[in-house]
């Protein structure tokens, strides 16, 4: 792995404020190269010399995206690789973008469904149109599409259609980058930033069906299924579990550890666990799957809990254990690149081992497969590559984000997390029956959870389950960034009435001074 050299170690060190790119007249300059080189309207048929970009983004996830749009700002010479008709990758296509818009129509659903305690009336006959919801869907995916064309062509980004793979070490300073699929055969680039992303992973002998799913099929079935069984109880496992819960189906969730959303705070999966009781969504901890089967008009699944062997049968079966890394058949093994698991090794810059090649996004190892994260560590790469001062990210300041009813918000170190490390913890905690916005929008499951540092008081990690934890833990992420201590936290005026005041009540939990509970 390369080590930083000094340059690098300053720019890390530099000044706590700098200007956001430093001196924008000092980045690479194309004109110099090329004198009269347009980047608009480059003419393929024309003989002029091959363009050598400063930047070629392979993939065009959140990762490849950001980090192409703020190439362009940064006025490099960028292109961006992609193999799909579309850009905008996993996110926009089947992740991010469509789960969310079909959680909303599920929430709506719920308010109508229990819309009587609202006043709203005759609202036992309302049911659900499935063809508009999907189009709805659709449209929001479509519109952010065109928006991300549009903003590859403000930020003169050559959009280049194909399958990149690298092809070794640079020569003279440049790499190369086939492509296949699309018009070019290769292109050249002084940096290559690798953001090929991930695949769904699947039990071992399995392909996706139109009864055995993963997050591709399941956001295009062509009916409500009566029931379905999920496999996995990480986010895209209890988010579809929602979905599908409100929507009518009946729901079990098979799950391998002992709890639901194990890499959130161990209270936040038991009142999850408890509220998906509730809501009569079957479950099971501890189950390991040993066999998935089609029977004549569904999917049967057989697992393990305690040692006690036993069957279900479900129209449909998600399989939602995880997202393994993009990273074979990339030309990956023709380089240095360090790979552990399928995931690249990177350095704070995003730098791999191989001169001149960055990686970002979901293939890259040690931060997890996060679109924010990805987005961020795009601009890392990409402002490394300008010469720019830059922020390398920290890990414990990457927010976790689970969109199921009731939704999670957390950042930071967990209470257990916080004890391994040795702090004697101090935690605040906050229920929302508590709060009176949530009374108003009628959601009172979950809490807020300050876990500090009992020495200095400093807040370690917020964890959020409850209404709208997924916007609240906004507030909590910039906490962390400027380590706020609980204290502080506790002289900052939230507004009234919000949820957000919760927080301003856990942090006075952690001295036993809520105000409201
Ligand atoms: C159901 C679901 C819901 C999710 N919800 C959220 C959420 O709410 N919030 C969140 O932060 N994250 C969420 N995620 C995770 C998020 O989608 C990923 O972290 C994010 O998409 C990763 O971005 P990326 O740019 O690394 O890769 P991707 O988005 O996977 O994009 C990679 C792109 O590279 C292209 N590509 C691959 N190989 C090549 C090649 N050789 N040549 C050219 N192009 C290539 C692919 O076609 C694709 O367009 C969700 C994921 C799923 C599956």
């Amino acid at each position: 792995m390369a080590r930083l050299p000094l340059q690098d170690m300053a720019r890390m060190s530099g000044p706590r404020r700098p200007a956001p790119f430093g001196d924008l007249q000092s980045s690479v300059c194309l004109d110099a190269i090329y004198p009269g080189h347009n980047h608009h309207s480059y003419d393929w048929s024309t003989n002029l010399p091959e363009t050598i970009y400063d930047v070629a983004i392979i993939g065009s996830g959140p990762a490849g995206y950001t980090a192409a749009i703020r190439a362009g700002q940064l006025g490099l010479k960028a292109a961006i690789i992609e193999k799909d008709p579309y850009l905008g990758g996993t996110c926009l296509h089947v992740g991010c973008i469509p789960t969310k818009a079909l959680l909303f129509n599920a929430e709506v659903y719920d308010h109508v469904k229990e819309g009587t305690e609202l006043g709203l009336e005759n609202t036992a006959g309302v049911s659900l149109n499935w063809g508009t919801i999907q189009k709805r869907k659709q449209g929001i995916v479509d519109k952010h599409a065109k928006g991300l064309q549009f903003l590859m062509r403000k930020n003169k980004v050559d959009v280049i259609k194909g399958y990149g793979r690298l092809t070794g070490a640079a020569k003279d300073g440049i790499h190369t980058v086939a492509l296949e699929g699309g018009e070019q055969k290769s292109i050249k680039a002084k940096n290559v930033i690798l953001s090929t992303g991930s695949v769904a992973r699947m039990l071992p002998g399995l392909q996706p069906d139109d009864r055995i799913l993963t997050n591709i099929e399941v956001l295009s079935l062509n009916e409500i299924p009566k029931s379905i069984i999920v496999i996995g109880s990480g986010a895209v496992g209890v988010e579809f579990a929602s979905i599908y819960k409100s929507f009518g189906a009946e729901v079990t969730i098979l799950e391998m550890l002992p709890r639901y959303v194990p890499v959130e705070d161990e209270e936040v999966s038991k009142e999850l666990m408890r509220v998906y009781r509730k809501r009569g969504i079957n479950g099971f901890v501890n189950a390991k799957v040993e066999k998935v089967e089609k029977t004549g008009n569904g999917v049967a699944v057989t697992f393990t809990v305690d040692g006690k062997q036993q069957k279900l049968e479900a129209e449909k079966v998600l399989v939602a254990v995880g997202r393994a890394p993009r990273t074979d058949n990339v030309g990956i093994e023709k380089t240095k690149i360090e790979v552990e698991r399928g995931f690249v090794k990177v350095d704070p810059f995003m730098r791999t081992a191989e001169p001149g090649i960055y990686a970002v996004g979901d293939i890259v190892a040690d931060l997890p497969q996060l679109a924010h994260s990805g987005a961020m560590e795009g601009i890392v790469a990409v402002t490394h590559i300008a010469g720019k001062p830059v922020k390398p990210i920290n890990k414990l300041r990457i927010p976790n984000a689970t969109y199921c009813h009731p939704e999670i918000g957390s950042v930071g170190l967990t209470e257990a997390q916080a004890k391994d490390r040795g702090y004697e913890v101090k935690v605040g905690k906050f229920p929302f029956t508590a709060n009176s916005r949530a009374s108003i929008v009628g959601q009172h499951e979950g809490f807020i959870k300050i876990v500090t540092d009992a020495k200095y008081g400093e807040i370690l990690g917020v964890h959020i389950i409850g209404p709208n934890a997924t916007e609240l833990i906004a507030e909590s992420v910039v906490a962390l960034e400027m380590e706020c201590t609980a204290e502080e936290l506790s002289n900052i005026i939230h507004a009234h009435p919000t949820l957000s005041e919760a927080m301003l009540d856990a942090s006075n939990a952690v001295f036993g001074m809520a105000i409201n509970a």
